[in-house]
């Protein structure tokens, strides 16, 4: 990276943007750096044998000298999820609300980290981390206590909005408040960096207390059991269910760790106090079904949570015809396929399945603005400069044509690594910086780049082929060829065997038509016989499977 100039500000988004999750901001200003949220996201199938995806934080490794702080918006994983990961390898400050602190210092704990420093800020109140001066601003959202951000330095004010919406009458927190916006927007405000997430959605979100209503709609209407899955960290959504379990005189259970984990940090940080109690799962057995309902994990149709085991029957909780299941969510992008199978078990087990799309009932809403209520932060804000973040690149585009509608005079829209001029006459991306992936598994974290992934890429579309051969000093065969092969053949399928046993007897005549020049070298002769063995098998399969060929001489 070329030096940047001390007196700018400038926005470096090393993820989040062009892609869902994986959230890590970083401002820099004075010969300072300030990182905002490090989250994590999903691996999809370009990543064959693992879950989670972290954001490369080499630029802050590199720099953390100069590093004053992480701010974290809010204790959603695509936002905090990574810190547990990576805290060590840039090692400064944490800065977040009660809540979030909450959630963190569990994580912190299954990693082993005893060393992390966690400053809890009150709502409103501001973090001095020099140059930079970080206002704690509540908003409205799926989460408790999540955060914008005013951040203040001598050339300007920029809002990081993290993740929010307009909803007027949220059950848990308070609405977001307008005033406060249209304040700093009088103020002057250099840059609004804020969620692309449903830019590309007309109108307003509707509010948690309408969900409330549906959901007890829904309810009213079942005559069995009732399971509802929602985000555990929703503890808005853990209240409506509550409350509208209580007015159809339903009692509530819960299944799945990470819902009791966040049920317990909200019960610790004053959250759920005005509503019933849970009763145990064990007492719910007792229970008669028209009674209770069971909250459970596993909204995103993940395999080893509660409501997939309750699905495919090998959960101690068994359901069946008569019951319900009710998805109070929405599919993050990429677990559409892992949903509908957790749905097809319950519908092919008799359970009738309710999600937002089959009733006409207002089961879930999004904790991120829609069109109007971005437009209405922007004419309160009216910044000079709209950096859409947190979201894929169409949802990017919407946000930045709304910015555009709207008279905004500079749009930039990042990608990962952009280093983005925010005090420049004409502000724009002057520079990058490495950005990348980095992809979790059980003992390691590797590069997106590792070549473990990019095999296993290969071999889960053509598998792998792999022969031995025995060479006495002269390059001549002292045992047939040895072909071993993994998604491929069929060893039971005579054909098949038959082909195998005619390759190799084609290896052996291959290997003896070699010139003795060739046969000299073991290497020679294994790329050799690795090309024709490839050949071979690409003109019976059409496939080019990854081959390999080991050269013993004695
Ligand atoms: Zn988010
Ligand atoms: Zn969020």
């Amino acid at each position: 990276m070329n030096k940047l100039n001390p007196d700018h500000l400038h926005f470096i988004p090393l993820g989040g943007s062009e892609q869902f999750g994986i959230n890590l901001n970083v401002y820099a200003y004075g010969e300072k750096l300030l990182a905002v949220d490090c989250g994590l996201g999903f691996a999809d199938d370009r990543f064959p044998g693992v879950d989670l995806l972290l954001p490369d934080p080499l630029f802050l490794e590199e720099n953390h000298k100069k590093l004053v702080g992480l701010v974290i918006t809010h204790a959603h994983e695509d936002h905090i999820g990574a810190v547990a990961f990576l805290w060590l390898r840039f090692k400064c400050p944490i800065y977040c609300s009660k809540f979030t602190a909450e959630v963190l210092k569990k994580k912190f704990e299954e990693h082993n980290i005893k060393k992390a420093k966690i400053h809890v800020i009150d709502p409103m109140q501001t973090a001095a981390l020099k140059p930079f001066e970080v206002q704690f601003v509540p908003v409205s959202h799926s989460v408790p206590e999540t955060m914008c951000l005013f951040i203040s330095t001598k050339a300007g004010t920029v809002v990081h909005s993290g993740d929010w919406n307009l909803d007027p009458t949220p059950v848990v927190g308070a609405p977001t408040d307008k005033k406060v916006f249209q304040e700093l927007g009088k103020k002057g405000v250099l840059a609004y960096v804020g969620d692309s997430t449903n830019a590309n959605v007309d109108g307003r979100s509707s509010s948690e207390t309408e969900v409330q209503e549906g959901l007890k709609n829904v309810f009213l209407k079942q005559k069995g059991r009732i399971l509802v899955t929602a985000f555990s960290s929703n503890i808005g959504r853990v209240h409506s269910i509550l409350k509208a379990a209580k007015e159809c005189d339903r009692q509530v259970a819960v299944a799945g760790r990470s819902l009791h984990r966040m049920i317990g940090v909200a019960k610790s940080c004053g959250y759920l106090m005005d509503v019933d109690d849970f009763v145990s799962e064990d007492d719910l057995q007792y229970i008669p079904h028209e009674k209770s309902v069971l909250l459970v994990t596993g909204s995103q149709g993940e395999a080893r949570a509660a409501l997939a085991r309750i699905a495919r029957g090998q959960h101690h909780f068994k359901i069946g015809r008569g019951d319900t299941v009710i998805f109070s969510a929405r599919a993050i992008p990429g677990n559409e396929l892992e949903i509908n199978h957790v749905k097809n078990n319950l519908i092919a087990a008799g359970v009738r399945v309710v999600t937002p799309n089959t009733t006409n009932e207002m089961i879930h809403t999004s904790g991120h603005p829609r069109r109007e209520e971005i437009a209405d932060m922007l004419q309160w804000l009216n910044p000079k400069i709209v950096v859409p973040v947190h979201g894929e690149r169409l949802m990017l585009e919407a946000q930045a044509d709304l910015a555009k509608e709207t008279q905004i005079k500079h749009v930039i829209i990042p990608t990962n690594g952009a280093v983005i001029d925010l005090s420049a006459e004409t502000p724009g991306i002057i520079d990058h910086v490495h950005a990348g992936l980095l992809a979790v598994e059980p003992k390691r974290i590797m590069s997106d780049d590792h070549r473990a992934l990019s095999e296993r890429r290969k071999l889960q579309y053509t598998g792998t082929a792999h022969v031995s051969l025995v060479l006495n000093h002269k390059g001549k065969l002292l045992a047939p060829p040895n072909i071993s092969t993994m998604g491929l053949f069929d060893e039971a399928d005579e054909d098949e065997s038959d082909f195998v046993a005619t390759l190799s007897g084609e290896i052996a005549d291959f290997i003896e038509a070699l010139k003795p020049v060739d046969l000299s070298d073991e290497d020679i002769i294994a790329e050799k016989v690795r090309i024709a063995f490839r050949n071979y098998i690409n003109g019976f399969l059409g496939l080019k499977p990854k081959t390999t060929v080991h050269v013993t001489k004695v």
